[in-house]
């Protein structure tokens, strides 16, 4: 199974990266996490008709913008996409005129689940829980051939962030901020913080992702990001755009 990062900041594009997005390229279905600006680049990676499932974790721009452009996509089978109580609002309200293109015109049908938290054995296993964001946000569990692979964006460290990851195989982690403020309102990791929430959850594998790009402005910083989070958990990796991760 391969994990490929599409889009590796947070907020906006920079000169490192593009918004939040990634794929599960696994056995039975394609799982893309969030539809930043990365989420274009699925194109190149979908090419077999597995079904194509799309998990939001909540609706700051950042982990939708990238809808806009989902014709992109270009795929023949449905797509489902994934998330909290309010999607079909906030779908009908950004993704149609006078903004954008309605999804219900894509070439591909498009069908929507609201989730409440909880454990899902359809269309696959995977277990949902909601995180310590400004906005309500979902993390996400996933069992995967034999695996298990947790992806919590956005979010300050916290209870459901170390259970969603407990034991998995890649925990995929925010690291919004580059040092975490005291006073931290809207909810975001630093590298040392999403090291602790690996070790906490004893994970075998941390990726870093949804740098923050002010804090994060070159490829240096999230090495030293990640320096810095493997001296609390060493199997720590930095993701980039187009990085591929092998479970
Ligand atoms: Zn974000
Ligand atoms: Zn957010």
């Amino acid at each position: 199974m391969k994990i490929i990062f599409l889009g590796t900041n947070g907020w906006y594009d920079s000169a490192v990266g593009s918004t939040v997005s990634a794929l599960i390229d696994s056995k039975d279905a394609y799982i893309i996490l969030d539809a930043g600006f990365g989420i274009v680049k699925a194109r190149d990676y979908i090419k077999e008709d597995k079904p194509v499932y799309l998990f939001l974790t909540h609706f700051h721009m950042d982990h939708v913008c990238g809808l806009h452009a989902l014709s992109r996509l270009n795929i023949k089978q449905p797509l489902t996409i994934f998330s909290h109580s309010g999607l079909k609002k906030m779908l009908k309200t950004i993704f149609d005129h006078p903004y954008a293109m309605p999804l219900s015109d894509m070439s591909f049908q498009i069908k929507t689940v609201e989730l409440k938290e909880g454990n899902f054995i359809q269309p696959i296993k995977f277990e949902c829980r909601s995180l310590d964001h400004i906005d309500y946000t979902f993390g996400y569990r996933f069992y995967l051939e034999d695996k298990i692979i947790s992806y919590c964006s956005d979010t300050k460290p916290c209870i459901n962030d170390i259970k969603l990851a407990d034991g998995a195989d890649l925990l995929i982690h925010e690291c919004g901020w580059n040092i975490r403020p005291a006073d931290d309102f809207w909810g975001h990791t630093d590298p040392e913080g999403a090291g602790e929430v690996a070790a906490k959850a004893r994970a075998k594998k941390l990726c870093l992702t949804h740098f923050g790009p002010n804090a994060f402005e070159t490829r240096a910083k999230r090495f030293d990001g990640q320096k810095r989070a493997r001296k609390i958990f060493k199997n720590t990796l930095s993701a980039f755009d187009g990085m591929v991760v092998k479970v």
